[in-house]
């Protein structure tokens, strides 16, 4: 029988060529007068920091400009005081998944709206989580926040904000976005917007992401890729995660391993691991990637898929294997522990049942 239940989120969503000089005119419409900026080092040197100093003039009343990755609580606590301090009305984060998970973060925590502008795959932008990483815990360890609240309220896409993207981080954040569609697709509360949009998000992935890696820029390609990302954003937004995106949570976390990197060395894992409970429904998602159906069973279909994803991930040059990650192998049981009291590796639709299989799957990822 169908049956299904989900929260939408209200936001607006500005996908156009230029849509960065849409942002002033997008913030005032909502009202907000003293704006907040996040963003991480690079974006200064693209030069898109400047782009909105000018834009707002005063009206950016504070900056803070050095985001590091995973979120680390001892950032948020200064970037809360600076928000305080100077009275901010609205947050707006620049970057990829870390200067936006910082923006929500400070909204969440100071009932502020967030304006997110991506420039990674990541999809952040469209979801109502954020990832806080606990510095002081041995081993550090990175938490989920999760509101409908925290959802950015404006969201602007602008492809030439990724133009600049180096290959590796655009293979990387962009495996990120794959991951999204496949564990929305076989999540265990999918809904038919979200396999929707997840089977198009593929579409647009494979049409796009290799060509964007070889091609960085080529408006074309990078805007197609950019909307898959927003695609796969929009259906992880509504939906739970599974093992995967636990699995990724806790290398990125506990070993530091980067959010990307991480996705890309565990996909085709996690694919593998789920398979027999989770052929039927990422079939689709095997189409969208050209692997052909005839003759095999689909099981059969979804280990080639995971073995393409593997292939793709070689032939974009990101480490395969957890050991050229800098993870060692004494780390494993460790992590797997971790992994086996994860909120998110346990809502995975096959269930985890014991720590060895997780320690089986990181030893066979290692
Ligand atoms: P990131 O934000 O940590 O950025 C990685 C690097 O890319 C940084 O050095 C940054 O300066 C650089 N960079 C970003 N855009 C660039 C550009 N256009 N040109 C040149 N350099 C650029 O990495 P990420 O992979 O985008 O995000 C990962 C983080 O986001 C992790 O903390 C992850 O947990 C989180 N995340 C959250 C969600 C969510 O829904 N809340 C979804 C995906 C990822």
């Amino acid at each position: 029988m169908i049956g299904f239940n989900y929260v939408s989120h209200a936001q607006e969503v500005i996908f156009a060529p230029s849509a960065l000089a849409r942002l002033r005119e997008g913030v005032e419409r909502f009202g907000w007068g003293r704006l907040m900026l996040c963003a991480s080092p690079s974006m200064r040197e693209a030069g898109w920091i400047s782009r909105i100093e000018v834009s707002f003039g005063e009206k950016l009343v504070a900056l803070f400009d050095r985001v590091q990755p995973h979120v680390q609580d001892v950032q948020v606590q200064e970037a809360l005081a600076l928000a305080q301090e100077t009275n901010t009305d609205a947050v707006i984060g620049i970057g990829g998944g870390s200067p936006i998970g910082m923006a929500k973060a400070i909204g969440f925590q100071l009932h502020l709206p967030i304006v997110a502008i991506p420039t990674t795959y990541a999809g952040s932008e469209m979801t109502p989580v954020y990832g806080i990483t606990h510095t002081n815990e041995n081993p550090p360890r990175k938490v989920t926040v999760n509101d409908p609240k925290i959802t950015p309220r404006l969201v602007i896409y602008d492809p030439e904000l990724t133009l600049d993207l180096p290959p590796s981080l655009t293979a990387s954040t962009g495996i990120n976005a794959l991951a999204h569609c496949i564990e929305a697709l076989y999540s265990k509360t999918r809904n038919p917007l979200s396999t929707a949009a997840a089977i198009m998000g593929v579409r647009h992935i494979h049409n796009s992401l290799f060509h964007s890696f070889q091609e960085g820029r080529n408006i074309d390609a990078r805007a197609e890729m950019l909307l898959g990302a927003h695609l796969a954003g929009f259906s992880l937004a509504s939906v739970s995660m599974g093992l995967h995106h636990g699995l990724c949570h806790v290398l990125g976390g506990t070993a530091n391993v980067p959010h990307g990197i991480a996705n890309g060395i565990v996909l085709p894992h996690a694919i593998h691991f789920n398979a027999d409970v989770t052929a039927a429904q990422l079939i689709p998602a095997a189409e969208a990637l050209g692997i052909s159906s005839n003759g095999i069973n689909s099981k059969g279909v979804i280990e080639t898929m995971a073995q393409s994803i593997f292939e793709l991930i070689g032939r974009m040059n990101l480490p395969q294997r957890l050991r050229d990650a800098g993870v060692a192998e004494s780390e494993l049981p460790r992590l797997a522990e971790i992994a086996f009291q994860n909120r998110t590796v346990q809502s995975n639709p096959k269930p985890i049942a014991n720590v060895e299989q997780l320690e089986r799957l990181l030893r066979d990822a290692w």
